[in-house]
């Protein structure tokens, strides 16, 4: 497959690991002031579909946006890949 925002392309496992390295600033992550609760979003940039999930509770202790931030954006990215395979043809709509 062929990485989302440039012409890299290799294995799911590669372009996934390449996502994390190369693309880790369009990961977000944003908290509820009032609720505490913290969600990281990610958007598709082919479709400019946002994906928003809540950050799992287990993970919420001081300093875990800084120390899993790379657990986050793994997360963030697997679910972009399915969202690509999902709606293949993608890239090829767009440009018509
Ligand atoms: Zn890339
Ligand atoms: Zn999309």
């Amino acid at each position: 497959m062929t990485c989302a925002y440039c012409p890299f392309q290799g294995h799911r496992r590669a372009v996934h690991a390449h996502l994390e390295e190369a693309h880790a600033p369009e990961v977000r992550t944003r908290s509820e002031a009032e609720t505490g609760r913290m969600f990281f979003s990610l958007s598709c940039p082919k479709c400019a579909q946002t994906m928003e999930k809540r950050v799992k509770p287990r993970w919420q202790d001081p300093g875990f946006l800084e120390e899993f931030s790379r657990e986050i954006r793994l997360v963030a990215f697997d679910l972009l890949l399915y969202h690509l395979e999902d709606h293949e043809p993608h890239g090829e709509e767009k440009r018509s």
